[in-house]
């Protein structure tokens, strides 16, 4: 059987204005600056603040908060376009940890927040979404970053959060900490402005991969903290949190499965061209097998993020366990299609290059957003008290 590049290749689904000028405007600046934000390491702000100028963050916000109004899914699919255009995935990853702080305040924030954080995150600042500290990040609930009520009034808040995406160079970050004043329950979401006194920041870090989107430690000492800058109710903060990173979970399949297409097709491309054992290796099936496997991976990371997705628009009870689905089978499926894509270019792809470079991304995503086991293990739960209900 013979394979042509285009029935493998993937068709860009549109967004729903049916144009691309998301993924226009990714392929005309995001990759065009990839490798030098790769290289020293740095978020590209230049881009950054383009998408926003053009209005990336106002989908899915409704008109009287500053949006373009429409669904989460209309900010997803935006999100996948800079992801297919762009060829950066860091980058995306970097959008992604910004995408779930506008959600979350378009959803639980206050007219006070909505001023004060949302309205700069959608004209260009960089957001932060900050739970994991240096003694562990799959158990958020065992935070040690405490608050303490202020004789002023509003909070006082210490602690060191670490691995945050954006933390060099972010604006503002929803910062998880416990208010130990309030019992048992005591987890509480506090909106924290990064340029305010008491905020010191930590360097990037060295990572293997996704190098253009920085992380690094937030080092919080005494910082005040307004009481109408806490997001939901005091203390309440675990129930917030799972529907906020539910949605980040979802979007990294989303974005994957887009950011996976045009390698699929440049492998295709080289298939078609080298050569061994007198015909192009496309003819051969193995190498057919992984082409085909890299696309069933597509497939199957773009129809479980949707499906995510759309349960948390409609609200649906399975929502979490859906959104945990799209992130294992993303991650899990982008590093299997990352092996394939790099044994598919033989020697070339294990050199320091853009093969490698699709591995090494690839690893991040297995823990970043959530282990992969993480991801098992709420599966497992959602399951239960589903049954239980
Ligand atoms: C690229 C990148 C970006 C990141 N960005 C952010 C960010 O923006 N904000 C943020 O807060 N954090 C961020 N992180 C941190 C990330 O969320 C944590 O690294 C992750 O949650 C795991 O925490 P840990 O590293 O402390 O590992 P640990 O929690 O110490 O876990 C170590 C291992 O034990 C396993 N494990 C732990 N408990 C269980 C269990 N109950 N059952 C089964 N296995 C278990 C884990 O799956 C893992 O394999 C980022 C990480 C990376 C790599």
């Amino acid at each position: 059987m013979t394979f042509t590049a285009t029935s493998l290749s993937v068709p860009a689904p549109a967004t729903p204005a049916g144009d691309r000028q998301f993924e226009d405007m990714a392929r005309a600046h995001v990759a065009g600056r990839a490798d030098l934000a790769y290289r020293d390491e740095i978020l590209d702000l230049v881009s950054w603040r383009r998408l926003a100028d053009a209005g990336l963050w106002r989908a899915g916000v409704p008109e009287r908060l500053g949006g373009h109004g429409g669904t989460w899914r209309d900010l997803a699919l935006r999100l996948a376009d800079v992801a297919r255009g762009g060829g950066d995935l860091g980058f995306v990853l970097s959008l992604i940890a910004h995408a779930g702080l506008v959600r979350a305040l378009t959803e639980y924030g206050t007219p006070w927040q909505h001023e004060h954080f949302l309205r700069p995150l959608l004209d260009g600042e960089v957001g932060a979404t900050a739970l994991t500290e240096p003694h562990g990040g799959s158990d958020v609930a065992a935070a040690r970053t405490t608050a303490v009520a202020r004789e002023a009034g509003g909070w006082s808040l210490t602690g060191v959060k670490d691995h945050i995406t954006n933390a060099p160079v972010a604006d503002r970050a929803m910062v998880l900490g416990r208010v130990p004043a309030l019992g048992r329950r005591d987890i509480t979401l506090f909106l924290v402005d990064l340029s305010g006194p008491g905020v010191r920041r930590g360097p990037a870090e060295e990572l293997l991969g996704l190098r253009s989107s920085p992380t690094g430690a937030l080092l919080l000492d005494e910082v005040p903290v307004p009481a109408g800058a806490v997001l939901g109710t005091p203390g309440d903060g675990l129930r917030t949190l799972y529907d906020i990173i539910s949605f980040d979970r979802a979007l990294y399949g989303l974005v994957i499965a887009a950011y996976l297409g045009p390698e699929l097709d440049r492998a295709v491309a080289y298939t078609r061209e080298r050569r061994a054992f007198g015909s192009a290796i496309l003819d051969h099936q193995y190498v057919q097998g992984r082409l085909t496997d890299v696309r069933i991976i597509i497939e199957t990371a773009r129809a479980t993020a949707l499906a995510g997705i759309d349960a948390l628009v409609e609200g649906e009870a399975e929502a979490s366990l859906r959104c945990s689905v799209a992130k294992f089978v993303g991650s899990e499926g982008l590093v299997e299609a990352a092996t394939h894509l790099m044994v598919l270019h033989g020697h070339l792809g294990y050199t320091r290059g853009p093969q490698a470079q699709v591995v090494q991304d690839a690893l991040g995503t297995l823990i970043a957003g959530g282990t992969s086991d993480m991801q098992r293990k709420n599966i497992l739960n959602q399951m239960l008290a589903a049954r239980s209900r």
